[in-house]
């Protein structure tokens, strides 16, 4: 009898640590940084790792943020050279995108999202004067920014740098990190809508991320199954922007025009391994449109391989990736390109 006893108890450990080990608890955390609201979730671990995570976006936030004295960008654009790592190496991302998608992201646009209260200050919105306009471009210039091997980060006068197209990227990498040390191995962060994948889901399934309709945010354009690990970030014209007599005015800027980008797409979604990249070339694709982006993502695809789901203001999705699934009866037009 008491044999039995003892294999029915061992059976029942068995079962309850095997319970334990699939469902891993999830745990969620909402921070306000960067301007926006993010929602974290994290499979296993303990809540400890969320207090690090969060800290760890605050941190980022009084670093990046131009607008904030005290921050080092702050410190950049005042005195023209900072020394520091992570400024260091989003300066470096900045500058090969920028190279690469041949200006169409550029960290020093910030004189013209100044004149179009796309900025940092308090300044209002407001179509700016071609006199403006011209005076603020002849101050952008991408390669004015320069970065040594120790770290020293330049900036040639009367150049201004901005890392609002390029920081949450970032900072969906560090996240990535301060979760790690902490032993969580499963989590999604959600950046506002910009995504970033740590390992691989609980029960070894695919993550499965809904793509926002541009024109509805309520709405699914599709669904991309995906491995761990990745970033899925998006730009959109629909994020931020305002209305003058009757026209809209977004917040992407095409730096050759010193307006906001009329290149045909309205959303661009970039899915990448690094994440301060796929947040630049997002914001890139907006600006070169459909032709321009897939023509972007062939020259980069030794360097920095990456898919493309791009929607035009046609009513057409183009997408790179077969994991894409595309919600159907919305009245777009999809289209796997190449
Ligand atoms: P995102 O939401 O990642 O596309 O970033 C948009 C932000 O990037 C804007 O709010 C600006 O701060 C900045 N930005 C706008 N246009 C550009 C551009 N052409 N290159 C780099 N940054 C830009
Ligand atoms: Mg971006």
């Amino acid at each position: 009898m008491k044999k039995y006893a003892l294999i029915i108890l061992l059976a029942l450990c068995l079962l309850l640590s095997a319970c334990g080990g699939t469902a891993a608890q999830a745990r969620t955390r909402t921070v306000f940084a960067m301007d926006t609201v993010m929602n974290l979730t994290i499979y296993g671990g303990k809540s400890a790792a969320l207090d690090d995570a969060e800290r760890e976006l605050y941190r980022l936030d009084a670093l990046l943020a131009r607008g904030k004295e005290g921050s080092a960008v702050y410190a950049l654009n005042r005195d023209g050279a900072v020394n520091d790592a992570e400024i260091a190496s989003l300066a470096r991302c900045a500058a090969e995108i920028s190279a690469a998608s041949d200006g169409a992201f550029d960290a020093t646009v910030a004189p013209v999202l100044e004149l179009w209260g796309f900025g940092s200050g308090a300044s209002e919105h407001r179509v700016p004067t071609d006199a403006e306009l011209s005076a603020a471009r002849a101050r952008v210039n991408y390669r004015a920014l320069h970065v040594s091997p120790e770290n020293d980060v330049t900036l040639d006068a009367p150049a201004e740098i901005d890392l609002g197209g390029i920081a949450k990227g970032y900072a969906g990498v560090c996240v990535k990190l301060a979760l790690r040390e902490q032993g969580v191995e499963s989590a999604v962060i959600d950046l506002g809508g910009d995504v970033a994948l740590l390992g691989s889901k609980p029960d070894g399934s695919p993550w499965r991320v809904a793509i926002k309709d541009p024109a509805d945010g309520g709405a699914c354009l599709g669904i991309l199954a995906t491995e761990g690990d990745v970033f899925v970030m998006t730009s959109g014209v629909y994020e931020r922007f305002f209305e003058e007599n009757g026209v809209r005015y977004h917040h992407i800027i095409d730096p050759r025009t010193g307006f906001p980008a009329e290149s045909g797409v309205v959303s661009a979604t970039v899915v990448c391994r690094d994440g301060a990249a796929a947040d630049a070339l997002a914001t890139a694709a907006c600006v070169l449109g459909a032709e321009g982006a897939l023509a972007l993502r062939e020259r980069l695809s030794g360097e920095v391989p990456f898919n493309l789901i791009l929607v035009t203001e046609e009513g057409n999705v183009l997408y790179t990736n077969d994991n894409f699934t595309p919600e159907t009866g919305n009245g777009y037009v999809y289209e796997r390109v190449s």
